[in-house]
């Protein structure tokens, strides 16, 4: 493990003033279970991707953590744990995708100290990518190495010099939500839908969001549904105990009285380089009957996805999980 000063701020003032002053080799910390005991612990660096010299530990800022539900909807600190939002009854009650979401993540002790900022923020998974010895585009290198490599859990849609699939399951669920991110930074607050928070390797190949090395998610906002909505996730994975998503499924839509697409989204994970937000299906749903409709919206997919060597049998898994979420949440 590579030594690291560590800076405890009482607030998010002194948070982004310590990012700023110490520059783009400082990080914030939330947990630490992926930025320490990963990125650091296994020396996942590159030219483009320098280890941290300081941690800022957002865990001494009372102020970033907690859940308030009122009736514009759930505000949610970037430090609240991933068990602090499972067990949260106002959002199991109205928000019941998030909360289904977060337990699928990883296993409980992890779920314990994993915060919803470090979740959102976490880097990809990529095998290539997590190996010290493999120097690819996303460390600032000139190779993609699942491109000849082993790409069975790699992205079938959206992929471009790089092929990672986004690895956080809340994110997904939150963009299902039409949910937004706060961010503070040395120009003041700014709020970003999650529509526009997440950015492809074509846009910047070293980064996955928009936040800026002197920046720090401080909350997330997700507006209460309108009534009546349906929520459903759903997740494949390997091994079952715990694991990253080989598919993902987030649907939040509501329906007219005679079972008619009327508004939603339907995001899938484990697809793409970010949540992909499926408006290719939610085109072909809209108005009309969502069960009878289901089956073909749900075949677009494949008009979407460019499999690489190693991973079409995910097509056809993306396109029987979206029917089948989508038919759940109908009950
Ligand atoms: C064995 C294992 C299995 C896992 N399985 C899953 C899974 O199935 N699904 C899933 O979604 N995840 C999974 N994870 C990832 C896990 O959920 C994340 O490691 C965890 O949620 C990250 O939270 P953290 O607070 O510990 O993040 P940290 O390690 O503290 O931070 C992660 C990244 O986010 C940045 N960051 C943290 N907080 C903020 C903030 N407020 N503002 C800006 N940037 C921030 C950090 O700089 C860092 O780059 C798994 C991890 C492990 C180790
Ligand atoms: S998919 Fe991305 S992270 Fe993985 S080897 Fe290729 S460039 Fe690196």
């Amino acid at each position: 493990m590579k030594n690291f000063e560590l800076y405890e701020p009482s607030n998010v003032r002194e948070a982004v003033a310590t990012l700023v002053k110490i520059g783009p080799k400082a990080k914030v910390i939330g947990g630490g279970s992926d930025l320490v005991a990963g990125v650091m612990k296994d020396w996942v660096q590159g030219n483009g991707m320098p280890l941290p010299d300081a941690l800022v530990d957002l865990s001494t800022i009372p102020q970033l953590k907690g859940i308030k539900v009122d009736k514009t909807g759930a505000t949610i600190g970037a430090m609240t744990t991933l068990t602090e939002i499972v067990e949260s009854k106002d959002l199991q009650k109205q928000f019941s995708l998030l909360t289904q979401a977060a337990h699928s993540v990883a296993s409980p002790l992890i779920r314990n100290f994993g915060t919803l900022g470090g979740n959102i923020n976490q880097r990809p998974r990529c095998w290539f990518y997590r190996g010290a010895e493999f120097n690819c585009y996303k460390k600032g290198g000139d190779f993609c190495y699942s491109v000849g490599g082993d790409n069975r859990y790699h992205a079938i849609i959206g992929g471009e010099l790089c092929y990672i699939v986004h690895p956080s399951d809340t994110a997904t669920a939150l963009l299902a939500l039409n949910a937004q991110a706060k961010i503070a930074g040395p120009r003041g607050d700014r709020t970003v839908p999650f529509d526009q928070y997440f950015i492809g390797p074509r846009e910047d190949v070293l980064r996955e969001n928009i936040l800026k090395a002197d920046e720090v998610m401080t909350e997330v906002f997700i507006p209460t549904p309108a009534p009546g909505t349906k929520q459903a996730w759903s997740k494949l994975k390997n091994r079952q105990v715990y694991d990253f998503a080989i598919v993902s499924v987030a649907a939040a839509f509501t329906t007219d009285a005679s079972g008619n697409w009327a508004d939603g989204r339907v995001v899938l994970g484990g697809v793409a380089p970010v949540p992909y937000r499926a408006t290719n299906i939610e085109n072909q749903l809209k108005g009309k009957n969502v069960k009878n409709s289901i089956k073909q919206a749900a075949a677009t997919i494949r008009t979407a996805a460019r499999p690489m060597s190693m991973n079409a049998y995910k097509v056809d898994v993306a396109q029987t999980m979206v029917e089948r979420t989508i038919l759940g949440a109908l009950g």
